[in-house]
């Protein structure tokens, strides 16, 4: 289902002029309010939104890194110095788990929310789910982001099943009682799953779910592993992707399965940058490069070339969906990325490599890179988990080692572990091992 089709299928270029628009009410909003960026921009030599320019050159402005933003949090502001709206205006504060311990808050105003919910509404809708069908989710309506999608499910007149995080058994008696037609998980809690019924002798693929969601980390959308996940749910698999300094579920893939549309269209600009120096990279089919987001009309604390850290890839061939709008892979996290003699290589890339020697393999990797950061020097050891009667073939390990080198330019060391020595995640995999 469509949710705005004059919205969704207009075409791109028009968008673009749409967007425009609103971008430079934006920054004229930005330089009016944002303490952070009316300095920054000044900063950088533009001394007012006219002088900042439009859409087109906005690859002249600074862009902005999480911690710089992070760095301006004090007692009194808590939130940072991008904060344009006062107390009253903020109708909820998210917060993101951090890395590094100290939550980041996320306010919204009322508008920000209700913007950040058609977004995901869009991108959930083009899985193809209808309206009157059910659906289960696994997300806490927590303190993070993701909760905020959840309404997207009641703006889709879903019957939404929230079952929450870390209760398997709470999600397989809603699944076979209220046979919802769909399911919304991370990849790797639809893997375990699999594995989970497998065990038990309990019949996944005959269930009533006929499409599974999957969002929260890479990986649904690569096609061996995506294979993999189908055939054990007996579903179609599409994935979904936000950002949560953002907004959620900004992107959705829809029953092409080829690359996940922008459903926030109209409220965020995408870019691309190279990952390491940071030049703009244009929007065109093929092009690989670090996912840079601008809000378009965000209130309380907008943010202008945001880094996502996300690695991704463009698609701009047309859908036949007839949403017009650019659709994006991702690749991996820019902070998972590992450099081995000047190529870069990404764990999930791995997993979809050896994913094609399934069933030998049972698809878990652990890449365990030997020095600190992301610099490593061949060959690359990677611990590939076999299938669960598989033997340890010296052959089927030279056979993966060919493969890797072959398709990511990589040398790595593969040693086959037996099944189950690979850590199971019912949320998010850790797919290296430091
Ligand atoms: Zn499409």
């Amino acid at each position: 289902m469509m949710l705005a089709p004059e919205i969704e299928t207009r075409p791109w270029a028009e968008q673009l002029a749409v967007d425009d628009a609103s971008y430079r009410t934006q920054l004229s909003y930005l330089f009016d309010r944002s303490a952070f960026y009316r300095d920054r921009l000044t900063a950088a030599g533009f001394s007012s939104d006219r002088q900042a320019g439009g859409l087109a050159d906005i690859a002249e402005l600074p862009l902005t890194d999480k911690h710089e933003i992070r760095a301006t949090c004090t007692p009194d502001n808590p939130i940072g110095a991008h904060l344009c709206v006062t107390p009253s205006e903020i109708v909820r504060i998210y917060s993101t788990s951090g890395t590094t311990g100290t939550p980041s808050y996320i306010p919204l105003t009322a508008s920000d929310l209700d913007n950040w919910v058609t977004g995901s509404a869009r991108s959930y809708a083009a899985s193809g789910i209808a309206a009157g069908e059910r659906i289960v989710t696994t997300y806490n309506a927590g303190p993070f982001v993701a909760g905020a999608a959840l309404a997207a499910f009641e703006r889709l007149s879903l019957g939404h099943i929230p079952v929450g995080t870390g209760n398997t058994e709470r999600l397989m008696r809603a699944i076979e009682l209220l046979e919802p037609e769909a399911a919304v998980l991370t990849p790797s809690y639809a893997a375990y799953l699999v594995e989970w019924a497998a065990e038990r002798e309990l019949d996944l693929r005959g269930s009533s779910v006929e499409r599974v969601l999957v969002a929260g980390e890479p990986g649904g959308g690569e096609p061996a592993f995506r294979a993999g996940l189908e055939e054990g749910w007996g579903a179609r698999v599409t994935e979904a992707m936000g950002i949560g300094d953002i907004g959620p579920s900004l992107w959705g893939e829809c029953e092409e399965q080829d690359g996940m549309h922008l459903g926030a269209r109209g409220f965020v600009h995408a870019e691309l940058i190279e990952p390491g120096k940071g030049a703009a990279l244009g929007i065109e089919d093929g092009t690989t490069g670090e996912l840079v987001l601008t809000h378009l009309r965000h209130r309380a604390a907008p943010l202008l070339r945001f880094r996502t850290r996300d690695h991704v890839q463009v698609r701009t061939t047309r859908c036949p969906c007839g949403r017009t709008s650019p659709r994006l892979r991702c690749i991996g996290r820019t902070d998972d990325m590992l450099i081995v003699r000047g190529v870069n290589v990404f764990p999930s890339a791995i997993r979809e490599v050896v994913s094609e020697f399934a069933p030998r393999v049972s698809g878990h990797i652990v890449v365990k890179p030997q020095a600190p950061g992301p610099k490593q020097d061949p060959p690359l050891p990677v611990n590939v988990e076999l299938a669960p009667s598989a033997a340890a073939e010296p052959a089927l390990a030279d056979a993966i080692r060919d493969r890797l080198r072959e398709v990511l330019v990589v040398q790595t060391r593969v040693e086959l572990v037996p099944w189950g020595s690979v850590q199971r995640s019912d949320y998010k995999s850790k797919l290296v091992e430091r």
